[in-house]
């Protein structure tokens, strides 16, 4: 499956200091009713919960990575999950030794300061509904 989108518009600001980082980027996505869009944001966490996802368990495993860090990249979209804009980010973290850690991004991750792009587009939506064969909220096929 493939989507051919145009560019509507984008959206670039700066998160608050102490905010979530899943959780405010959502926020965002659907104050604005973005619905299908590309999500980046560089900057620096205080704490950062990700994710990892065993393919033969077919499930998350979810760790903190304690103590500041950059956000070397997050990169990310927005499509629908059960009709709500719904953010799959994933972001590489590094420490003070610039060694880079990473995963896909979960709530709880704490913003330190951070400066974000939405780039929103027009196109068919994009609905996430269960996939048999890897076990993850994919993309479904029309
Ligand atoms: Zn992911």
């Amino acid at each position: 499956m493939m989507r051919r989108c145009e560019t509507s518009r984008v959206l670039m600001g700066k998160l608050p200091k102490g905010c979530d980082l899943m959780e405010e980027l959502t926020t965002i996505c659907r104050a604005e009713g973005v619905r299908l869009g590309k999500v980046e944001a560089l900057g620096a966490v205080e704490t950062a919960q990700v994710g990892y996802y065993d393919q033969k368990l077919k499930k998350y495993t979810f760790f903190t990575l304690d103590g500041p860090r950059e956000i070397l990249s997050l990169v990310g979209n927005v499509s629908l999950k059960e009709g709500e804009p719904t953010i799959h980010a994933h972001i590489t973290l590094s420490d003070a030794a610039g060694a880079a850690f990473g995963g896909h991004l979960a709530p709880g991750t704490v913003v330190f300061a951070c400066e974000y792009a939405i780039t929103v587009l027009k196109g068919e939506d994009l609905q996430r509904g269960y996939d048999e064969a890897t076990g993850l909220p994919l993309w479904e096929d029309e």
